[in-house]
Protein backbone atom coordinates (compact mmCIF):
# COMPACT_ATOMS: atom_id res chain seq x y z
CA UNK A 1 0.00 0.00 0.00
CA UNK A 2 1.31 3.71 -0.49
CA UNK A 3 1.68 5.55 2.51
CA UNK A 4 -1.26 8.59 1.76
CA UNK A 5 -4.08 8.07 3.70
CA UNK A 6 -7.84 9.12 2.65
CA UNK A 7 -10.28 10.54 4.15
CA UNK A 8 -13.82 11.51 2.85
CA UNK A 9 -17.21 11.24 3.60
CA UNK A 10 -20.56 12.27 3.57
CA UNK A 11 -23.26 13.87 5.43
CA UNK A 12 -25.96 11.86 6.66
CA UNK A 13 -29.13 14.07 5.22
CA UNK A 14 -30.38 11.67 3.18
CA UNK A 15 -29.12 8.40 0.80
CA UNK A 16 -26.79 8.54 -1.51
CA UNK A 17 -27.91 9.50 -5.34
CA UNK A 18 -26.10 8.96 -8.20
CA UNK A 19 -24.18 11.90 -8.33
CA UNK A 20 -22.31 10.41 -5.12
CA UNK A 21 -21.80 7.08 -7.48
CA UNK A 22 -19.86 9.17 -10.51
CA UNK A 23 -18.51 11.53 -8.67
CA UNK A 24 -17.19 10.37 -5.89
CA UNK A 25 -18.05 6.55 -4.34
CA UNK A 26 -16.41 5.02 -7.78
CA UNK A 27 -12.94 6.79 -7.22
CA UNK A 28 -13.58 5.68 -3.51
CA UNK A 29 -14.24 1.90 -4.44
CA UNK A 30 -10.93 2.03 -6.99
CA UNK A 31 -8.66 4.03 -4.30
CA UNK A 32 -9.36 1.93 -1.37
CA UNK A 33 -6.94 -0.92 -3.09
CA UNK A 34 -4.18 1.54 -3.24
CA UNK A 35 -4.69 3.88 0.00
CA UNK A 36 -5.64 3.26 4.10
CA UNK A 37 -9.04 4.55 3.74
CA UNK A 38 -11.15 6.51 5.88
CA UNK A 39 -14.97 7.00 5.11
CA UNK A 40 -16.33 9.92 7.76
CA UNK A 41 -20.17 9.84 8.19
CA UNK A 42 -20.35 13.63 8.96
CA UNK A 43 -23.30 13.66 11.55
CA UNK A 44 -21.75 16.80 13.31
CA UNK A 45 -21.57 18.71 9.58
CA UNK A 46 -24.96 17.37 8.60
CA UNK A 47 -26.56 18.85 11.93
CA UNK A 48 -25.42 22.78 10.97
CA UNK A 49 -28.12 22.84 8.55
CA UNK A 50 -30.84 20.19 10.27
CA UNK A 51 -29.76 21.40 13.70
CA UNK A 52 -33.70 21.28 14.70
CA UNK A 53 -33.72 17.93 12.95
CA UNK A 54 -32.16 15.28 14.48
CA UNK A 55 -33.77 12.59 13.60
CA UNK A 56 -33.22 13.16 10.16
CA UNK A 57 -29.83 12.96 10.82
CA UNK A 58 -29.68 9.73 12.70
CA UNK A 59 -31.74 7.86 10.62
CA UNK A 60 -29.61 8.29 7.30
CA UNK A 61 -26.14 7.17 9.27
CA UNK A 62 -26.73 3.69 8.82
CA UNK A 63 -28.36 4.22 5.13
CA UNK A 64 -24.82 6.20 4.21
CA UNK A 65 -23.31 3.16 5.37
CA UNK A 66 -25.05 1.09 3.21
CA UNK A 67 -25.19 2.59 0.49
CA UNK A 68 -21.21 3.17 1.02
CA UNK A 69 -21.32 -0.90 1.39
CA UNK A 70 -23.60 -1.73 -1.75
CA UNK A 71 -21.17 0.25 -4.00
CA UNK A 72 -18.41 -1.88 -2.95
CA UNK A 73 -16.60 -0.69 -0.44
CA UNK A 74 -15.01 -3.32 1.53
CA UNK A 75 -15.43 -2.71 5.65
CA UNK A 76 -12.13 -4.78 5.59
CA UNK A 77 -10.21 -2.68 3.96
CA UNK A 78 -12.00 0.72 4.80
CA UNK A 79 -12.86 2.05 7.97
CA UNK A 80 -15.69 3.78 8.61
CA UNK A 81 -16.71 6.00 11.22
CA UNK A 82 -19.25 8.44 13.16
CA UNK A 83 -17.73 12.41 13.38
CA UNK A 84 -19.45 13.09 16.42
CA UNK A 85 -17.98 10.07 18.20
CA UNK A 86 -14.29 11.65 17.97
CA UNK A 87 -14.11 14.66 20.24
CA UNK A 88 -10.60 15.34 18.91
CA UNK A 89 -12.52 16.49 15.70
CA UNK A 90 -14.35 19.60 17.70
CA UNK A 91 -11.61 19.98 19.81
CA UNK A 92 -9.15 20.52 16.42
CA UNK A 93 -12.23 22.73 15.45
CA UNK A 94 -11.52 25.13 17.90
CA UNK A 95 -7.93 25.54 17.97
CA UNK A 96 -8.51 25.96 14.03
CA UNK A 97 -11.00 28.86 14.57
CA UNK A 98 -8.71 31.29 15.36
CA UNK A 99 -6.73 30.84 12.27
CA UNK A 100 -9.55 32.06 9.39
CA UNK A 101 -11.25 35.27 10.00
CA UNK A 102 -15.48 35.96 9.19
CA UNK A 103 -14.58 37.41 6.00
CA UNK A 104 -12.41 34.49 4.29
CA UNK A 105 -15.26 31.92 5.43
CA UNK A 106 -17.86 34.76 3.98
CA UNK A 107 -16.04 34.38 0.19
CA UNK A 108 -15.73 30.67 0.25
CA UNK A 109 -17.75 29.87 -2.88
CA UNK A 110 -19.25 26.83 -2.12
CA UNK A 111 -20.49 28.05 1.38
CA UNK A 112 -21.83 31.63 -0.43
CA UNK A 113 -24.17 29.05 -2.53
CA UNK A 114 -25.41 26.92 0.03
CA UNK A 115 -26.30 29.68 2.41
CA UNK A 116 -28.00 31.24 -0.36
CA UNK A 117 -29.99 27.28 -1.07
CA UNK A 118 -30.62 27.65 2.80
CA UNK A 119 -32.61 31.03 3.29
CA UNK A 120 -35.94 29.01 4.68
CA UNK A 121 -33.53 28.03 7.87
CA UNK A 122 -30.98 30.79 7.92
CA UNK A 123 -33.35 33.94 6.56
CA UNK A 124 -31.21 36.78 6.67
CA UNK A 125 -28.77 35.57 9.09
CA UNK A 126 -26.50 32.17 8.98
CA UNK A 127 -25.49 30.62 12.38
CA UNK A 128 -22.04 30.71 13.33
CA UNK A 129 -21.89 26.68 12.90
CA UNK A 130 -23.20 26.58 9.27
CA UNK A 131 -20.09 29.68 8.60
CA UNK A 132 -17.64 27.29 10.06
CA UNK A 133 -18.44 24.19 9.02
CA UNK A 134 -15.25 24.44 6.40
CA UNK A 135 -12.86 24.60 10.09
CA UNK A 136 -14.68 21.77 11.13
CA UNK A 137 -13.90 19.97 7.77
CA UNK A 138 -10.16 20.82 8.09
CA UNK A 139 -10.28 19.31 11.45
CA UNK A 140 -11.79 15.82 9.85
CA UNK A 141 -8.98 15.91 7.03
CA UNK A 142 -5.95 16.99 9.39
CA UNK A 143 -7.25 14.62 12.25
CA UNK A 144 -6.19 11.72 10.32
CA UNK A 145 -2.85 13.02 8.53
CA UNK A 146 -4.91 12.32 5.54
CA UNK A 147 -3.42 13.94 2.24
CA UNK A 148 -5.93 12.54 -0.03
CA UNK A 149 -9.22 13.68 -0.44
CA UNK A 150 -11.85 12.03 -3.35
CA UNK A 151 -14.71 14.92 -3.76
CA UNK A 152 -16.69 16.40 -5.92
CA UNK A 153 -16.30 19.57 -7.52
CA UNK A 154 -18.22 21.68 -5.04
CA UNK A 155 -15.56 20.55 -2.34
CA UNK A 156 -12.78 21.99 -4.06
CA UNK A 157 -12.96 25.67 -2.06
CA UNK A 158 -13.31 23.34 1.58
CA UNK A 159 -10.12 21.58 0.45
CA UNK A 160 -8.14 25.15 -0.30
CA UNK A 161 -9.36 26.69 2.95
CA UNK A 162 -8.26 23.30 4.58
CA UNK A 163 -4.76 23.93 2.97
CA UNK A 164 -4.38 27.19 4.36
CA UNK A 165 -5.31 26.50 8.04
CA UNK A 166 -2.99 23.64 7.61
CA UNK A 167 -0.32 26.19 6.20
CA UNK A 168 -1.10 28.80 8.85
CA UNK A 169 -0.88 26.75 11.57
CA UNK A 170 2.34 25.04 10.36
CA UNK A 171 3.64 28.34 9.96
CA UNK A 172 2.98 29.75 13.68
CA UNK A 173 3.42 26.85 15.49
CA UNK A 174 6.19 24.69 13.66
CA UNK A 175 5.77 22.16 10.92
CA UNK A 176 2.80 19.68 12.21
CA UNK A 177 0.08 18.77 9.96
CA UNK A 178 0.17 17.78 6.10
CA UNK A 179 -1.79 19.76 3.22
CA UNK A 180 -4.27 17.55 1.61
CA UNK A 181 -5.21 17.68 -2.29
CA UNK A 182 -8.61 16.77 -3.32
CA UNK A 183 -9.01 13.77 -5.73
CA UNK A 184 -11.22 14.55 -8.66
CA UNK A 185 -13.14 12.51 -10.87
CA UNK A 186 -13.57 12.34 -14.30
CA UNK A 187 -17.72 13.55 -13.23
CA UNK A 188 -16.27 16.02 -11.02
CA UNK A 189 -20.13 17.46 -10.56
CA UNK A 190 -23.25 15.42 -11.35
CA UNK A 191 -26.47 17.91 -12.45
CA UNK A 192 -29.86 17.33 -10.91
CA UNK A 193 -33.00 16.01 -12.17
CA UNK A 194 -34.06 19.94 -12.37
CA UNK A 195 -30.72 21.42 -14.49
CA UNK A 196 -29.25 22.48 -11.49
CA UNK A 197 -26.00 22.34 -11.87
CA UNK A 198 -25.25 19.62 -8.98
CA UNK A 199 -27.87 16.82 -7.92
CA UNK A 200 -27.92 17.15 -4.15
CA UNK A 201 -29.87 15.35 -1.12
CA UNK A 202 -30.71 18.65 -0.17
CA UNK A 203 -32.07 20.19 -3.14
CA UNK A 204 -34.98 17.47 -4.15
CA UNK A 205 -33.15 16.59 -7.30
CA UNK A 206 -31.54 13.59 -6.88
CA UNK A 207 -32.13 9.83 -8.55
CA UNK A 208 -31.31 7.67 -5.14
CA UNK A 209 -29.00 4.79 -5.64
CA UNK A 210 -31.72 2.55 -3.77
CA UNK A 211 -34.48 4.41 -5.41
CA UNK A 212 -36.86 1.30 -7.01
CA UNK A 213 -38.79 1.09 -10.46
CA UNK A 214 -41.39 3.17 -10.19
CA UNK A 215 -39.36 5.71 -8.31
CA UNK A 216 -37.15 6.05 -11.46
CA UNK A 217 -39.90 6.05 -13.38
CA UNK A 218 -41.40 9.13 -11.98
CA UNK A 219 -38.45 10.86 -11.32
CA UNK A 220 -36.95 10.64 -15.22
CA UNK A 221 -40.38 11.11 -16.50
CA UNK A 222 -40.50 14.42 -15.56
CA UNK A 223 -36.65 15.55 -16.39
CA UNK A 224 -36.39 18.52 -17.48
CA UNK A 225 -35.96 18.32 -21.74
CA UNK A 226 -35.15 20.80 -24.41
CA UNK A 227 -38.16 23.17 -23.79
CA UNK A 228 -38.58 24.34 -27.47
CA UNK A 229 -39.35 20.82 -28.57
CA UNK A 230 -43.01 20.49 -28.19
CA UNK A 231 -44.24 18.46 -31.11
CA UNK A 232 -42.90 14.45 -31.18
CA UNK A 233 -40.82 15.69 -34.50
CA UNK A 234 -39.25 19.24 -33.68
CA UNK A 235 -35.64 18.48 -33.92
CA UNK A 236 -34.41 18.49 -30.52
CA UNK A 237 -31.14 19.75 -28.51
CA UNK A 238 -29.82 17.09 -26.19
CA UNK A 239 -27.04 19.53 -25.14
CA UNK A 240 -29.80 20.97 -22.88
CA UNK A 241 -31.78 18.03 -22.28
CA UNK A 242 -31.17 16.08 -18.66
CA UNK A 243 -32.40 12.91 -20.26
CA UNK A 244 -29.72 13.05 -22.83
CA UNK A 245 -27.37 14.42 -20.04
CA UNK A 246 -27.95 11.05 -18.03
CA UNK A 247 -28.00 8.49 -21.18
CA UNK A 248 -24.20 9.61 -21.16
CA UNK A 249 -23.45 7.96 -17.52
CA UNK A 250 -26.17 5.02 -18.32
CA UNK A 251 -26.35 4.08 -21.59
CA UNK A 252 -23.57 2.66 -23.97
CA UNK A 253 -21.77 4.93 -26.86
CA UNK A 254 -23.52 3.63 -29.58
CA UNK A 255 -26.59 4.12 -27.85
CA UNK A 256 -25.78 7.47 -27.44
CA UNK A 257 -24.85 8.17 -30.61
CA UNK A 258 -28.14 6.64 -32.21
CA UNK A 259 -29.95 8.95 -28.81
CA UNK A 260 -28.63 12.49 -30.22
CA UNK A 261 -28.82 11.76 -34.01
CA UNK A 262 -32.61 10.53 -34.12
CA UNK A 263 -33.37 13.75 -31.31
CA UNK A 264 -31.77 16.41 -33.50
CA UNK A 265 -33.50 15.16 -36.09
CA UNK A 266 -36.83 14.87 -34.46
CA UNK A 267 -36.82 11.29 -35.39
CA UNK A 268 -37.25 10.02 -31.73
CA UNK A 269 -40.03 11.28 -28.96
CA UNK A 270 -38.77 11.94 -25.49
CA UNK A 271 -41.10 9.26 -23.46
CA UNK A 272 -38.83 6.60 -26.03
CA UNK A 273 -35.91 8.14 -24.93
CA UNK A 274 -36.89 8.12 -21.45
CA UNK A 275 -38.34 4.51 -21.27
CA UNK A 276 -34.57 3.66 -22.31
CA UNK A 277 -32.85 5.51 -20.01
CA UNK A 278 -34.95 4.16 -17.33
CA UNK A 279 -34.54 0.41 -18.51
CA UNK A 280 -31.43 1.30 -18.17
CA UNK A 281 -30.81 3.16 -14.77
CA UNK A 282 -32.79 -0.11 -13.39
CA UNK A 283 -30.39 -2.35 -14.58
CA UNK A 284 -27.21 -0.64 -13.66
CA UNK A 285 -28.51 -0.03 -10.29
CA UNK A 286 -29.76 -4.11 -9.97
CA UNK A 287 -26.75 -5.45 -8.56
CA UNK A 288 -25.68 -2.21 -6.13
CA UNK A 289 -29.48 -2.73 -5.05
CA UNK A 290 -29.15 -6.69 -4.46
CA UNK A 291 -26.02 -6.07 -2.15
CA UNK A 292 -27.43 -2.92 -0.16
CA UNK A 293 -30.62 -5.51 0.43
CA UNK A 294 -28.27 -8.20 2.20
CA UNK A 295 -26.79 -5.28 4.52
CA UNK A 296 -30.69 -3.96 5.12
CA UNK A 297 -31.15 -7.42 6.68
CA UNK A 298 -27.80 -7.32 8.60
CA UNK A 299 -28.75 -4.11 11.20
CA UNK A 300 -26.50 -5.55 13.24
CA UNK A 301 -23.44 -5.97 10.77
CA UNK A 302 -23.80 -2.62 9.96
CA UNK A 303 -23.51 -0.82 13.05
CA UNK A 304 -20.56 -3.67 14.25
CA UNK A 305 -18.97 -1.55 11.24
CA UNK A 306 -19.40 1.47 12.71
CA UNK A 307 -18.08 0.96 16.14
CA UNK A 308 -15.17 -0.94 14.96
CA UNK A 309 -14.29 1.67 12.86
CA UNK A 310 -14.81 4.28 15.19
CA UNK A 311 -12.93 2.94 18.03
CA UNK A 312 -10.19 2.51 15.15
CA UNK A 313 -10.44 5.73 13.77
CA UNK A 314 -10.49 7.55 17.38
CA UNK A 315 -7.03 6.06 18.35
CA UNK A 316 -5.63 7.93 14.98
CA UNK A 317 -7.27 11.41 15.96
CA UNK A 318 -6.01 11.16 19.83
CA UNK A 319 -2.05 10.71 18.22
CA UNK A 320 -2.61 13.48 16.18
CA UNK A 321 -4.21 15.54 18.87
CA UNK A 322 -1.17 14.91 20.96
CA UNK A 323 1.16 16.29 18.47
CA UNK A 324 -1.25 19.39 17.83
CA UNK A 325 -1.09 20.14 21.56
CA UNK A 326 2.76 20.15 21.94
CA UNK A 327 3.23 22.53 18.79
CA UNK A 328 0.83 24.62 20.69
CA UNK A 329 2.12 24.66 24.33
CA UNK A 330 -0.75 22.92 25.41
CA UNK A 331 0.85 20.01 27.20
CA UNK A 332 0.95 21.12 30.74
CA UNK A 333 1.15 18.20 32.54
CA UNK A 334 3.80 16.62 30.43
CA UNK A 335 6.09 18.89 31.21
CA UNK A 336 5.94 18.59 34.88
P1 LIG B 1 -26.26 17.85 0.99
O1 LIG B 1 -27.24 18.40 -0.02
O2 LIG B 1 -26.89 17.47 2.29
O3 LIG B 1 -25.03 18.70 1.15
P2 LIG B 1 -24.90 16.25 -0.97
O4 LIG B 1 -25.77 15.57 -1.97
O5 LIG B 1 -24.21 17.50 -1.36
O6 LIG B 1 -25.77 16.46 0.35
P3 LIG B 1 -22.65 15.42 0.58
O7 LIG B 1 -22.81 14.42 1.67
O8 LIG B 1 -22.59 16.86 0.96
O9 LIG B 1 -23.85 15.20 -0.46
O10 LIG B 1 -21.37 15.10 -0.32
C1 LIG B 1 -20.62 13.91 -0.20
C2 LIG B 1 -19.61 13.81 -1.33
O11 LIG B 1 -20.26 13.62 -2.58
C3 LIG B 1 -18.75 15.08 -1.51
O12 LIG B 1 -17.44 14.67 -1.86
C4 LIG B 1 -19.38 15.78 -2.68
O13 LIG B 1 -18.47 16.56 -3.40
C5 LIG B 1 -19.86 14.59 -3.53
N1 LIG B 1 -21.03 14.98 -4.31
C6 LIG B 1 -22.23 15.37 -3.82
N2 LIG B 1 -23.06 15.70 -4.83
C7 LIG B 1 -22.37 15.50 -5.99
C8 LIG B 1 -22.68 15.69 -7.38
N3 LIG B 1 -23.87 16.10 -7.76
N4 LIG B 1 -21.71 15.41 -8.28
C9 LIG B 1 -20.49 14.97 -7.89
N5 LIG B 1 -20.12 14.78 -6.60
C10 LIG B 1 -21.05 15.06 -5.65
MG1 LIG C 1 -23.15 18.68 0.12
Amino acid sequence: MDTKRILTGDRPTGKLHIGHYFGSLQNRVKLQQIYETFIEVADVQALTDNFANPEKVKNNVKEIVMDELAVGIDPNKVTFFLQSMIPEIAELTVFYSNLVTIARLERNPTVKTEIAQKREIFGESVTYGFLGYPVSQAADITAFDATLIPVGEDQLPLIEQCREIVRKFNSIYGETLKEPQAYLGENKRIKGLDGNEKMGKSLGNAIYLADNEEEIVKKVMSAITDPNRIKKDDPGNPNICMVAYYHNLFSTKEEIEAICEECKKGKRGCVTCKKQLIKNIVEHLAPIQEKRHYYEERPKLVKEILIEGTVKARKEAKITMEKVKNAMKLDYFKEG
